[in-house]
Order: C-alpha cells, then structure tokens, then sequence
C-alpha cells in the first residue's frame, strides 16, 4: 500500500485523532476525535493536508493513488449512509470544507449539498417530500460551487435572486416556491454560460472541482494575509485539509435547524450555554449574516429534545477538550448533528475569566492557565474607555450588538482598503461596513474600531474583530451604508468618510463624533488572580522605568518589584525646574554652575523621596543625568526671549550657549557619562540629593531603602572607574555626616556595545548592570532610533529584517550582546544584578528572548507591567523550569 491520504470516520469509529492536526488540520481531527468518543458526527472523511503540501510541491499535481483512495472512501460513504453519489433516487449529498491545523475563520471556502444535479434532485424531492427544500438546496449549491469552485461572481447570483425576490413581491428567500427555485435553478445555469462555464451534471467532476478549489484557496489572497497578520509562518503549516462530510439538512421545516453554539459566553467568559439558532436553515445564512438568528434559547420551545441534548454535549465536549468550545450543529427533522467543535475564540476577558474560573472548577490546573491567556489579552483588558463626562454628552445614533469589547473612535471609512491607506498615513480609523468579509481583514486590522450594519454575533466581522482585539459593533441595522458614495445615514443623520465616529464595542452603542479614550486603571478580580499565579511561575523579576511618584504608585498597583529606571532629567523638565536647570546650564563658572545645582538639590531629594516612598523598600534605580544639553533649551527664535528673561541673561548670550551646545550627532555626542565626566558637579548634586532622600527616609518614616545609583552610557571601564568615585566619596562623606548606616549601589548601563564587550572588566567596577536595549540597538545597528521611520518600513517590507529591532529585541545580534556580556559579568561577580530596561523590557517577545539568558530581570513602563508578568512567567515556565 502507498502512503495514506485519506481517512475515513464514521458511526462512532475514525482511522484519526485529536492529536492528528498537522495532517487532518482542525476541524477534520476534532471530527474524528467526536466520533471516536460517540458524538452524532455525519459520516465523511478528511484528504489529509499533505496532499495540500504534495500538490504545491508538484506543480500542482495530486499523488498518483489520491483517485483511488478518494473513491473508495466514498463507497464507504455510501454503504454507511445508505445512499449513493449521483444515485437519482437516493442521492448522497457532501459538504467540502477547508480546515487547516490553525482556525482561519472565514479564510477558506465551503461547498455545501455537493452531489446535486438535475437528476439527483428528483430524487431528493422523492427523500424528502419537499420539492421546495429540494430546489432551494440546488439553487445554493449552484450559487456555491459557481462561486468558489468557478470563480463566477457572487453578485451575479444574489441579483438574480433578489430579481426574483422583487418580480414576486416577497422580501424573504422563504416566501419564495419550488416553482420560483426551479426557474432560478435555470436562470443560474444561464449565468454559468454567461461566464463560459458549464455546470458539471458528473458528480464526481463535481467533487474533484470542489476539493481543487479548498486547495486553491489555501494560497488565495485573503487567507495569506490572515496568515501574515496572524504571524503564521510559511511552512508552519502543511497545508489545508479538505473534509467531505455527508450533508445534513437544517432546512427541512420548523423541527430543523441550524446554529453555533458556545461552552460560554465567549464575550464576558460567563458560565452560560451561549449562541443562535435560526429555524428551518442551512448553516452559511447564520454565518453570512443574512437572516438574524434567535438566541439559543428559543430552541428549546422549538426542538427540546434536541436542544437538551445538545446540552449535554457541551458539557461533554468542554470536559474532553478541558476548553470552551466554539460548535457548529445541524437538526434535521428532530435529529441533532453535531458538525464542528473547536476551541472557540473569545474575547481577551473572556480569555482570563475562563482560564481562571477553570481552575477553579478543577478542570485545568495554573500552568495551564498561566500559559493560556496571551499577554496581549492583558493588553486587552486594560481597554481604552470613553471619557465618562464626554460620553454622556454624545449623541448616541444607532444601536448594534456589542461584538467586541472596548471603545474606539476614528474617522470613517467604507472601504476597507481605503481605510488601511489612511491608517498607515498616521489617521485613527474606524471602518464602517455593510458587513465585512475576508477581503476586509487587512482593513479591520488597521482600524481602531468595526462597524457593520449587518450580522450576528457568530458573522465574520464579529469573530474576526474578536480575534483581533479591536471593539467591534456589528449588526446596527438602523444604519444605512452607501459604500460607492462614502456616506452612512441613520435617520436624518448623515456621516460622510473622513468624519468621526465612535463606537462601544461593550455596550453596542454608536456615538457621533470623535470622544476621548482612556486607559482604565488598576487590576482586578480574574486578571489579578491569574497574574498572582503567574508570578509563581516567574522566575524573572519585573521592576517597572518610573521617573515621578505617580508612576511609581501606578507601577506598584501593577504588581513592579521595584524600579528599574527612574530618568532623572524627566524631573528637570517640569515647569518649577527647568529654568534652575537652564540657570545651570548657562552658567559660566564652576561657581555659577554650583548655585544653580543647590537650587536643584532640595527638590530632586523630594523626588526620590516621594519614589522611595511609593516602593516601600523594593529596589530603586535611579540614573544620573542622560541627554545631552542643549535638550533642555529652547530651539526656536520665539521662545529666546522668554526664557532669556526667565534665566536672567540676555538673548545673546543665550543664542551663543545654544549654538556651542549645538551637535552633529547629539545621540552620539556629549551626553550620559561623557557629561557626569565633564561636569562631575552634576553627579555630586545628583548623588546628594539620593543619598540624603534615603537618609532622611530612614530617619523620619523608618523606611530602608538601598539605592542604586546608575550611570548610563558607558563604554569604557575608566569612565566608571571616574564617576563612581565621585558618587562613593560624595556619598559616604554624606552618610558619615549622618552617623546612619546606609547601603547603596553603584552600577552602569550597557547600551554601548563597546560596554557588553568589555563587561568582564566592567563588572569590577559595578554591581550591577541594567541594558539600555534602546541605545544598544541603535548602536549595535547603527541606527538613530529617531530617524528610522526613513527607511525601516521598507527593510520591513522588503524583508531585509523581520521586524522592527526596536519592538522586539534582536536576537540574533543585540541579543547576543545582552546574553554574553550578562555571562561575562557574572562569571566575574556571581552577586551583579542583571537587567533589562530598554523599551524590549516590556515586550512579550523580547521577554521569551530574555528568560533564555541569565539575566535577573526586566523593566517596563506601568501600564505594560502587568503583560510583562505573564510573558516572565510563561518564558520562565518555558525555559527555566
Ligand atoms: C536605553 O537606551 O535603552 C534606555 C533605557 O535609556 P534611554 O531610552 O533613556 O536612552
Ligand atoms: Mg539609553
């Protein structure tokens, strides 16, 4: 026997397995996985997603025994169903869907009631009884298979249809009769001809079109962007797999229907059986939003017996798989099938409660919940939100339903490529829809918010919202959307493109105008209880880059370890200070230059005082003064003579200070240490002011506290060596003054690579070392960190680099640097303490990168802290437990 391709599952027993997603893709092992476990699945079988591969490797060229396994599994379809495939009098009737080993939503085409023809459906009429059910499911398969097997264009069907809608004087595709279906099962042969296409009567002709075009659409336009945006690499996957699964019928009456159903409520995480039904149906009119579905509840007036038995299997579906599960079901004539489960997506709130709540229930333990919950869901949860005061006063318009939590507001735009074009020349975006399709995913990924005026909550633009994390507002049918003419009305209301909009995505409300969004603050209930468990897990700390006491505090409510990096000159740039600090800068002599810093002193001490504080006895880095001068003067001619004024000097003399401080490369000029070297006066008031905050700390409140006193941008051993003495002679001279006992550290940044190089010679003179990845980056690449814009997007796109080094650390080379000169430096002194405070310091990425290394920890602005916990954990759970 050759190599199998095909396999087969019917009537409680399947040749695959959950376990079996690379070749069977999702859906096809999780329907044999149900059949094993004795869930009423229809019968079928799955070509595994190596012939997807084979064909694509081959010149698209199927393996030679694929006809042959392909029939014989029909045979078997035959005989367990009883029917047979093109039999006219009792037709076998499949459905070919894709189904790749990651859920693409929407990505792929399905071909529904495959196996029709103008002889099998007499027969179906004699199965069933129904003469109009029978039509309309060849006219669906006609407008289907046309479309995605042939490329004839949708509309020309739904024209047709609405035509035929029109001429009878009926609004809904029910009113209309078999007579009507079977002239418009004619009518779209004559746009099959129309095209030049001809509509297979052979049924196998048929299926082998349909499970070409599943093929096909793996590498079709729409599903590689959702790949790309999703970062699903080539050759990640092998391809799609394609599922022949004989056809059951929803729309056979009022004791049939169709309907997706959730484990829980997949917005809110809420224990409640949740989705929609819609009576006498076939599955594609739920999902295309094209009738609105009943909550699922009505079912159970309307088929109990099958509504309680579907129940009991999300119970059981949810045990087995210990997820919340996302399942599609058919009921034909009182029967319940179940046709799809998989683990279903959810919001980032609902991601956190359920990990959480399952715990609880004893169904998964912390780890798994820990390494469930992506740190983007905590990004998530911390939403923006509407300005409370400017939300009461905006004029609500419409109401849809709440598909994707959160509050964005944009300019609107109707076409989805327009509004990707507008978001990447810098517009806050909001895209309005009549409702989306794959085609807008590029569009809805650009946008702060979506907004349709048709679907439920299971319809595309619903799920893909969802799993973007963008709050989405769908199905506001009082909305009228003219896409060709860029406006929407609602009422007398009228919102041309380029006007603002807002929406909420939790409560469904449509606001007019632009309102304010703001971060919520603090964490709470599940979020707070799964970081808790994540910080079992850490084993790489989490300090937070904190320059006021109001960050501090934040960072703390964050769950911070300590800080990380306090930027001292951010103090300097506050209204009170920064003429003191200019007064400094100006001055001419040593003398001038000291009085000024005097003045500084007692408010820098308050400072720290206030961070020390707020710590309460967790570590505070604190570095000396890092950007070079001539950022605290004014640039421009206006502001001269104020500030001249301010200093006490004339606009001259203050001109001539500025054209001296003036710099080619200011990034690579006289700043960080080069300026504590040139002006050791600066340190020595800087490390005054940390020493006495501490002392009178201890004195007053009893709060110990070990400063870290950081110096940045070093690269050669010898500036430390200069500044540090400095700051131990200044300080100890302070501490013997007091009579107190304080400890204190003194350390350096690495953000030279000269630094990381040496940092075995730099470790005998720090205890510690903190990596500005910024500036190591910048450095290590050769690239200002300010002008990148100019050509990176283009590396990016071109591929020269994967991503943006600043974003996430690269780890090839500035990783490296931060790996071997953490092993050099501790191999010296086993004590010095290792960290990260560079932008990286916050991102899950480069956090996965840092927990390979010996690095102690991170350190990340506030409002990241939280994700930073849960990146440090499941790194940590990764790779170093
Ligand atoms: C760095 O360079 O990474 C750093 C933290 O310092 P700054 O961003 O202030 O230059
Ligand atoms: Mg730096």
């Amino acid at each position: 026997m050759g190599k199998k391709w095909v396999y087969f599952f019917a009537n409680g027993q399947a040749e695959g397995n959950a376990q079996m997603k690379d070749i069977l893709g999702g859906k096809g092992a999780n329907l044999a996985e149900m059949t094993n476990a004795g869930v009423p699945v229809p019968p079928g079988f799955t070509i595994s997603t190596e012939v997807c591969k084979f064909y694509y490797d081959n010149n698209r060229t199927y393996p030679e025994d694929l006809k042959e396994q392909v029939e014989a599994a029909m045979k078997k379809l035959e005989e367990v169903t009883g029917k047979g495939f093109g039999d006219p009098k009792k037709p076998l009737l499949v459905s070919v869907r894709s189904g790749a080993a990651i859920s693409m939503p929407g990505m792929m085409d399905t071909i529904l009631n495959l196996g029709l023809n103008d002889e099998t459906v007499k027969g179906l009429v004699e199965m069933t009884n129904n003469e109009r059910f029978a039509y309309d499911s060849y006219r669906r398969f006609l407008q289907m298979f046309g479309d995605t097997a042939l490329g004839i264009p949708h509309a020309d069907f739904e024209n047709a249809l609405a035509e035929m809608k029109a001429q009878k004087g009926v609004k809904l595709d029910t009113e209309l009769d078999a007579e009507d279906l079977k002239k418009l099962v004619e009518t779209y042969k004559e746009i099959y001809k129309k095209h030049g296409k001809e509509f297979p009567q052979d049924v196998y002709k048929q299926l082998w079109a349909a499970i070409e075009a599943v093929i096909w659409s793996w590498m079709s336009d729409r599903a590689i962007k959702y790949r790309e945006i999703h970062g699903i690499k080539e050759g990640q996957l092998l391809g799609t797999a394609v599922n022949i699964v004989a056809m059951v019928f929803g729309n056979m009456g009022d004791d049939s229907g169709t309907g997706v159903c959730f484990t829980r409520d997949p917005n809110t995480g809420e224990k409640v059986y949740y989705g929609e039904f819609l009576p006498n149906a076939q599955g594609e009119d739920v999902v295309a939003g094209i009738r609105t579905p009943y909550p699922l509840e009505k079912m159970k007036e309307m088929i109990p017996q099958a509504y309680d038995e579907l129940i009991a299997i999300m119970d059981r579906l949810e045990a087995y798989f210990k997820d919340m599960q996302d399942i599609e079901f058919t009921v034909e004539k009182g029967k319940l099938y179940i046709l799809q489960t998989r683990s279903a997506k959810r919001t980032s709130q609902a991601a956190i409660r359920i990990a959480v709540d399952m715990v609880h229930e004893g169904l998964i333990d912390k780890k798994t919940a820990v390494l469930r919950v992506q740190p983007s869901d905590i990004e998530r949860v911390l939403h923006p939100k509407f300005d409370e005061k400017e939300r009461k006063n905006a004029k609500v318009i419409a109401k849809g339903l709440p598909a994707s939590p959160g509050a964005a507001t944009g300019k609107v735009y109707f076409d989805a490529h327009k509004a990707e074009e507008a978001a990447k020349a810098g517009e806050k975006v909001l895209l309005v829809r009549p409702e989306t399709s794959p085609e807008d995913v590029g569009g809805m990924n650009a946008a702060e918010g979506i907004l349709t005026a048709r679907g439920g909550m299971t319809s595309h633009a619903a799920v893909v919202a969802r799993g973007l994390g963008k709050p989405a507002v769908v199905g506001a049918e009082s909305i009228y959307v003219n896409e060709e003419e860029g406006y929407l009305k609602v009422g007398d209301v009228v919102v041309k493109e380029g006007e603002w909009l807002s929406i909420d995505g939790t409560t469904g409300e449509v606001f007019l105008g632009k309102i304010t969004t703001v971060k919520p603050q603090g964490l709470e209930g599940p979020v707070a209880e799964l970081l808790s468990w994540a910080d079992e897990f850490r084993k790489l700390g989490v300090r937070a880059n904190a320059d006021v006491p109001r960050d501090a505090k934040v960072a703390r409510e964050f769950g911070a370890e300590g800080i990380g990096l306090c930027r001292t000159e951010h103090m300097f740039f506050e209204k009170d200070r920064i003429p003191k600090v200019r007064r400094m800068i100006v001055a001419r002599t040593k003398e001038e230059r000291e009085a000024a810093l005097a003045e500084l002193l007692p408010l820098q001490k308050e400072d720290f005082k206030g961070l020390f504080r707020e710590m309460k006895g967790y570590p505070v880095t604190i570095r000396l003064i890092d950007p070079p001068l001539h950022e605290f003067l004014p640039q421009e001619e206006e502001q001269m003579a104020e500030v001249a004024q301010q200093i006490g000097i004339t606009v001259e003399e203050l001109k001539k200070v500025v054209e001296q401080l003036h710099e080619l490369n200011p990034m690579l000029g006289h700043r960080g240490v080069r300026l504590l070297v040139t002006y050791p006066e600066i340190a020595v008031m800087q490390t005054k002011a940390i020493i006495l905050a501490a002392i009178e700390l201890k004195k007053e409140e009893g709060i110990e506290v070990v400063p870290e006193i950081m110096i940045p941008l070093v690269g050669h051993i010898n500036e430390l060596k200069y500044v540090k003495q400095i700051i131990i002679e200044t300080a100890d001279a302070l501490i013997k003054e007091h009579g107190v006992e304080l400890k204190y550290l003194v350390g350096t940044m690495i953000e030279v690579p000269r630094a990381a190089v040496t940092a075995d010679q730099i470790a005998q003179e720090a205890d510690f070392f903190s990596f500005g990845t910024n500036d190591l980056t910048q450095m290590t690449f050769g690239f200002s960190r300010d002008d990148v814009g100019k050509f990176l997007p283009e590396y990016l796109e071109k591929g020269i680099l994967e991503h943006d080094p600043f974003k996430h650390i690269d780890t090839q080379g500035v990783g490296q640097l931060v790996k071997s000169a953490t092993e050099k430096g501790k191999e010296v002194k086993s004590t010095l303490k290792c960290g990260v405070c560079g932008e990286h310091g916050g991102d899950p990425k480069s956090i996965e990168f840092f927990a390979t290394t010996k690095l102690d920890y991170v350190s990340a602005s506030p409002y990241r802290i939280p994700v930073a916990r849960l990146a440090a954990a499941q790194a940590s759970i990764k790779y170093r437990s």
